[in-house]
């Protein structure tokens, strides 16, 4: 099969060592070189989350929306109250998980492609006294970042636990779990990271384990009960429990890139995600594509860009597609046909992959000068990394 470069927001192409992790040779999932292996990711999703190394963390079998819900089913119970901070898709795909796991659930919202307004959902924790408040940190549909250590405050003030959805930040830009006041956050294994889709990295706070074992109701998901989780990745006093058989090469694979951004620094990821966003809008704003979203509420993963007028949206897609082995995403919902979304995420974020994508749009819009405008907004500093 031919190579397609992926500039979606997830999947994202896979990082070297991620492949080759891929080969390495197959283990039982109760092997000890398997749960030796999974204690350094224990120890570097500590630090990934910037946990303070309190809690748990570990790996679910299953995509980000699995992460979702896992967090969702374990910290709520049914007719529990939790309050979703709603402005894009996947903020509504929380809250009708919770509604199907029988919470009560009241949503803050904003229109697609707008902030949140802080003091509405403060006045909404004040009214609903939610057992749970979850956000979105950078919403993937609109490309919005939101303000999560603000609403973590309002959390700690209504004493609410706090879930975070770190799909589109964590490994790619700063996300302090402690320090936020956050006490469940995840992603899934194909987005920031760079490796193969399947596996959640997730992370719960000490204070959210304490009110899971303490839940009056056993959880009704068993694949997700965090205690479950818990009996296979710490050692008790009758050592590990078997809990599911876990994807073994999803775990070298994934634990290898969590590896591989941590050896890199979040710093220097966050670095290469703006620069290479800044000089791709420089050039693309030289043909009519204008942000989406405003400069101060700008997710730097997730670049969302209002089409020209006049241009086609399935037919340049398609031709990048299938002439230039090029896939980018365009909107969801009310954004299709209007926007198009540039993943930044891992390794998307690499100056050679948007000039490859500026030089394909200058031939089929037939505007020579992409390329040459991406070339000179880019320090050259950049273009050697
Ligand atoms: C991709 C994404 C998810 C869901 O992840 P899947 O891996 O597709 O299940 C959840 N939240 C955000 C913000 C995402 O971008």
């Amino acid at each position: 099969m031919e190579q397609v470069l992926l500039l979606t927001p997830g999947p994202t192409p896979l990082h070297p060592r991620a492949v080759a992790a891929l080969q390495w040779p197959m283990r039982g999932h109760m092997d000890p070189e398997v749960f030796a292996y999974n204690d350094r990711i224990v120890a570097d999703l500590h630090t990934l989350y910037q946990t303070g190394g309190e809690g748990l963390t570990c790996l679910l079998s299953g995509t980000g929306s699995l992460g979702m819900e896992a967090g969702l089913a374990n910290l709520l119970e049914p007719s529990d109250s939790v309050l979703i901070i709603s402005n894009g898709v996947f903020g509504e795909r929380m809250a009708e998980m919770a509604q199907r796991l029988g919470a009560r659930v009241s949503v803050v919202r904003a229109p697609f492609g707008l902030g949140i307004d802080l003091a509405e959902v403060s006045s909404a924790a004040e009214r609903v006294r939610p057992k749970l408040i979850a956000a979105v940190h950078g919403e993937t549909s609109t490309g919005v970042l939101n303000p999560i250590p603000e609403i973590g405050e309002i959390a700690r003030e209504v004493g609410a636990l706090y879930s975070v959805d770190a799909v589109t930040t964590v490994g790619m830009l700063e996300f302090k779990m402690q320090a936020w006041g956050i006490d469940y956050a995840y992603t899934g294994s194909q987005k920031c990271l760079s490796a193969p889709p399947g596996l959640a990295p997730v992370a719960y706070s000490a204070r959210a384990l304490a009110a899971i074992s303490t839940r009056k109701t056993p959880v009704v998901t068993w694949y997700s009960d965090a205690l479950g989780m818990l009996g296979y990745w710490e050692p008790g006093q009758q050592g590990r429990k078997y809990h599911h058989t876990v994807p073994v090469q999803l775990h070298w694979a994934t634990g290898e890139a969590i590896r591989a951004a941590l050896e890199e620094g979040i710093p220097a990821r966050s670095e290469r995600v703006r620069t290479v966003a800044a000089a791709a809008l420089a050039a693309m704003r030289t043909v009519g594509f204008e942000p989406f979203v405003s400069e101060a509420i700008r997710l730097p993963t997730v670049l969302a860009v209002r089409l020209p007028p006049g241009l086609d949206d399935a037919h340049v897609r398609h031709r990048l597609r299938h002439d230039h082995f090029i896939s980018i995403t365009g909107g969801l919902g009310e954004t299709a046909g209007k926007i198009w979304r540039l993943g930044l995420m891992g390794e998307t974020a690499r100056p050679e992959h948007y000039r490859a994508l500026l030089v394909a749009l200058a031939e089929i819009l037939g505007e020579p000068r992409l390329p040459v405008v991406f070339d000179q907004a880019l320090p050259t500093a950049a273009l050697a990394a």
